[in-house]
């Protein structure tokens, strides 16, 4: 838990919002200027600033963020198909510095 960090903070239910999905390692929230029709946020619960910062042991939490795309995709309509985004480092566009996959979908993104 990192006192400065929103999305630490929305974890800890300090701020309210509502969770799309929740279970031990991870929650999916909207995101509060979506991109996309569907843009969600999962994000595990655990604060790691971004790819750069996680460590070995770390796996099985990244494969559980994984994992939890997995599952909501699950209930995305027909076909079902999302991009999964990992921004690391400012300039590549990361602004909240708690490791978090956007999974965008309900729109064509053409390219990367
Ligand atoms: P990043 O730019 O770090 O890859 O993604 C951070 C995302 O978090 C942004 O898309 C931004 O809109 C979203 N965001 C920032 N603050 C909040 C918040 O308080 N609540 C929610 N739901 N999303 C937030
Ligand atoms: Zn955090």
């Amino acid at each position: 838990m990192n006192q400065s960090c929103i999305f630490c903070r929305i974890i800890n239910k300090e701020i309210p919002s509502k969770f799309i999905a929740e279970n031990e390692y991870c929650i999916v929230i909207n995101d509060i200027a979506p991109r996309a029709p569907i843009h969600y946020l999962i994000i595990p619960k655990k604060h790691i600033a971004n790819l750069h910062a996680a460590e070995p042991s770390d796996a099985q939490l990244l494969g559980q963020v994984l994992l939890m795309a997995q599952e909501v995709a699950q209930t995305l309509p027909e076909p079902k198909a999302f991009q999964l985004v990992f921004n690391n480092g400012q300039q590549a566009g990361q602004s909240v510095f708690h490791l978090h996959a956007h999974l965008i979908s309900g729109k064509f993104f053409s390219g990367l």
